[in-house]
């Protein structure tokens, strides 16, 4: 089994359809298994017009008061790093739920055993089939903060049913943050997507500094290869060891397609395997 993970540094430049091509392409020889780890913003589902079905809810833990044991003492909210606790002298603390990792440092230092613990919904993970691909997504609920928990579980499930799979695709969020390292950690093959313009470079070399920082090697796709100067783009590859894999000119068709809720068909999207 191979996992390739998709990624890039900037949003918008077309992950997604890249990752969809590849899985469809794939899928016509092979058993494929795509997951959709933009778990802020899913939308693979869409692309391939998938029926999405409730998998599993996912769940975090988040403290819970006994009040009639609370000295009032303020230790809780000292303690807390994202502020979603406040105390307020003399009064009883105030919890806000939507700003709480979980980390349980409250319960720790709480002097008088006031803090148990209980849960709360924090997003869900989908499967789906189209054709020879199976499908796995993850959401977060909207105002959660912490997306690589349900990238997390999305990991647990790829474990659980990866195996009998000759490819599983991975497509990450945009960026560097926390959840694409979370996705990109059992990938054996990367590939970077980007554009030729000064931001997808700049975004574009962020994304192959962290992919060194975790000594995996990247492969470049540049995306609406003709819309711009490649130069840069050139030269980050030449700088990182990175091979630029796949040049996709602009086209209305897969612009189409995008919009049609179909998946592209990209020239040479198996060179990608080739890195
Ligand atoms: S579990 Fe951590 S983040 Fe949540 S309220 Fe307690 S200290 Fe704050
Ligand atoms: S640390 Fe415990 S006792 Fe102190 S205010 Fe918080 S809940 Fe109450």
């Amino acid at each position: 089994m191979r996992i390739i993970g998709i990624t890039g540094g900037k949003g918008g430049t077309g992950k997604s359809t890249i990752a969809t091509a590849l899985a469809c392409e794939l899928a016509k020889t092979r058993k494929v298994l795509l997951v959709d780890a933009d778990v802020d913003c899913p939308n693979d589902h869409l692309i391939l017009s998938i029926e999405r079905s409730l998998l599993k809810v996912v769940e975090q833990r988040i403290p819970a008061w006994d009040l009639s044991k609370c000295t009032k003492c303020g230790a809780c909210a000292r303690v807390c790093r994202t502020n979603a606790i406040v105390s307020v002298p003399g009064s009883n603390p105030i919890f806000m739920e939507n700003q709480c990792n979980g980390c349980g440092a409250c319960r720790l230092v709480c002097p008088s055993g006031a803090i148990g613990w209980s849960s709360k919904e924090i997003g869900r993970l989908f499967s789906g089939k189209r054709g020879n691909i199976d499908f796995l997504s993850g959401e977060l609920k909207a105002n959660q903060p912490v997306s690589e928990f349900i990238v997390n579980h999305l990991n647990e499930e790829m474990e659980k049913t990866g195996r009998g799979y000759d490819y599983v695709i991975i497509d990450t969020a945009a960026g560097t943050h926390c959840p694409v390292i979370a996705a990109l950690e059992k990938a054996d093959g990367i590939v970077a997507v980007t554009e030729p313009t000064p931001l997808g470079a700049h975004d574009l070399e962020i994304i192959l500094q962290l992919l060194e920082k975790m000594n995996k090697n990247a492969g470049i796709v540049i995306n609406r290869s003709d819309l711009g100067d490649k130069g840069q783009i050139e030269g980050l590859a030449s700088r990182y060891g990175a091979r630029i894999v796949l040049e996709v000119p602009f086209s209305r068709e897969i612009i189409d397609s995008y919009s049609g809720g179909k998946p592209a068909q990209i020239a040479n999207v198996m060179s990608i395997l080739e890195r």
